[in-house]
């Protein structure tokens, strides 16, 4: 998910320029500076590579990567310190 402050874009488009995958594009609708700012395509487009995050110089956008699912631990012989074997 890419989260937008909308008011804050000045809508330079160097996230849309620079996003490797292309995938943000302008939205149709104008901020409160009058200009565009960005969306996302389709959701699955993006890869959460943070670059469009790290390169907006007004900070508006910030990147929340979907949740992994939580992994089953791995069964090992080890007892822990003070622990018992289960
Ligand atoms: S880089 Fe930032 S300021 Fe520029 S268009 Fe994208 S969101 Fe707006
Ligand atoms: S996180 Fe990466 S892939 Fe996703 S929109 Fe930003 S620059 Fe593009």
């Amino acid at each position: 998910m890419i989260e937008v402050k909308e008011d804050w874009c000045k809508g330079c488009n160097i996230c849309i320029e620079r996003c490797p995958v292309n995938a943000l594009e302008e939205s149709d609708h104008l901020n409160r500076r009058g200009v565009r700012p960005p969306q996302l395509k389709q959701q699955n487009e993006c890869n959460y590579c943070r670059l469009c995050e790290l390169l907006c110089p007004d900070l508006a956008l910030t990147v929340i990567p979907e949740k992994e699912e939580k992994k089953p631990m791995k069964k090992t012989n080890l007892i822990p310190v003070g622990g018992k074997r289960r």
